[in-house]
């Protein structure tokens, strides 16, 4: 860089901090996803955990389940972050990673397949070969609660990893899945400094509320069962959330 022309001296500059900065924030996710899979603060969420593991269903009793918490996962130079609620008892917790080994999983992974931001359509276990590009998974708590409810104080211990994500990634769009997912963010979102505008947003399906100074948060049904099997949700509802993704990416 010694014999760069000044009016080139600043853009290398900025291009160098930039890579800098990104290098500590991939080491920074890195160090704050080995602190999740340890973390024992709730402890009915790590009695469960164990207790579903220790007494699989028929379908899966020849595996060993993962019954820790989950990290995040995927690109960590996203521009994308999808927020959901919690693993489930036999999808997440049981494989190891986030929306993974259960039918939500099929319908997240099939529609970011779809818009680009996955290199397959499905996702069964943690060694699967999936990656992400542009796009990171994360949920409000990290542990399968029973009946898939955290309680008020699990969502308050759970809420520091959220927080530290947001203020890692640098993204430009979030996308929440459920009221619950998208309350949590909009929680954790305030306590790093972000501006909420007033009246505060309200959730719906396809909503779409462009953060002061923020991201773009688009709120998305929730892919579970209940929403997917009744038509609440269809494949091309939810599809039209990552394109609204996509586009808001391009402004
Ligand atoms: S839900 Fe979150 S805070 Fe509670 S034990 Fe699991 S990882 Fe820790």
């Amino acid at each position: 860089m010694g014999n760069a022309p000044p009016a080139l001296v600043l853009p290398l500059l900025r291009l160098f901090s930039s890579a800098v900065l990104t290098t500590h924030s991939m080491r920074a996710l890195e160090q704050l996803n080995a602190t999740i899979t340890r973390c024992h603060r709730c402890p009915r969420l790590v009695r469960w955990r164990e207790a579903v593991a220790s007494k699989p269903p028929r379908r899966h009793l020849e595996e060993t389940y993962w019954a820790r918490p989950l990290p995040g996962f995927g690109d960590p130079k996203a521009r994308v972050l999808i927020v959901g609620l919690a693993p489930a008892a036999h999808g997440g917790n049981r494989t190891g990673r986030i929306f993974t080994g259960d039918r939500s999983g099929d319908w997240l992974y099939g529609a970011l397949y779809s818009a680009g931001f996955a290199n397959q359509p499905n996702s069964h276990h943690r060694n699967d070969g999936l990656k992400l590009s542009d796009c990171y998974i994360t949920a409000a708590v990290r542990c399968a609660p029973p009946e898939n409810k955290p309680t008020l104080a699990e969502f308050v211990r759970c809420r520091p990893y959220l927080v530290q994500e947001i203020k890692l990634l640098a993204v430009k769009v979030v996308i929440a899945l459920g009221k619950i997912a998208f309350d949590a963010f909009i929680t954790a979102y305030s306590e790093c400094g972000g501006v909420i505008p007033k009246p505060r947003p309200k959730f719906g399906h396809g909503i779409v509320v462009d953060l002061p100074g923020g991201p773009c948060l688009i709120c998305s049904y929730h892919p579970s069962q209940q929403n997917t099997f009744t038509g609440k949700l269809t494949r091309a509802m939810f599809d039209r959330v990552f394109d609204q993704a996509s586009s808001a990416l391009q402004k």
